[in-house]
């Protein structure tokens, strides 16, 4: 659908209790950047590019959804960045382009795993006297 999405916005404060604590930074987005989400955005994990203003653009991931941890009511666009920089980065511009969802890979690598595991090499494995336990 709507992949690679672009967006950006301003990176305000998450709910500040955690991801810094679980090593996991996360820049967070305000909600009206998060409420123009097209629908079909997988929430969960996706990944892609992002640049914080002018700067380089690096790898990232970001989470899209309710995070049932830390019980959020919003929905909440979270981007880690995988790079270390020492210096945070709170109202800069945070430029993101979305460009696969985690979701979907992982429903590639099921059917993938399927289809292998058909082919007599791994099917003779599923007869092994290993699963011929006794009731
Ligand atoms: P908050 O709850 O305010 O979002 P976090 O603990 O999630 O706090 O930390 C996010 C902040 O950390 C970002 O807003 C940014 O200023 C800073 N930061 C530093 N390095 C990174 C990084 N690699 N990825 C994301 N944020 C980072
Ligand atoms: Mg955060």
């Amino acid at each position: 659908g709507h992949l690679p999405y672009f967006c950006r916005g301003q990176v305000v404060h998450g709910f500040g209790h955690g991801s810094k604590l679980l090593g996991i930074c996360t820049a967070n987005f305000p909600e009206q950047v998060v409420d123009n989400l097209p629908a079909d955005i997988s929430t969960g994990i996706n990944c892609g590019w992002v640049g914080v203003g002018s700067g380089d653009v690096h790898k990232m991931v970001v989470s899209i959804g309710w995070n049932p941890y830390y019980k959020n009511t919003n929905k909440a666009m979270e981007t880690c960045i995988m790079h270390t920089s020492k210096e945070d980065f709170y109202k800069e511009i945070l430029n993101v382009a979305i460009v696969e969802s985690l979701i979907s890979a992982i429903q590639g690598d099921i059917e993938e795993a399927k289809k292998r595991l058909d082919l007599p090499e791994h099917l003779k494995i599923k007869e092994d006297n290993f699963f011929q336990v006794s009731k």
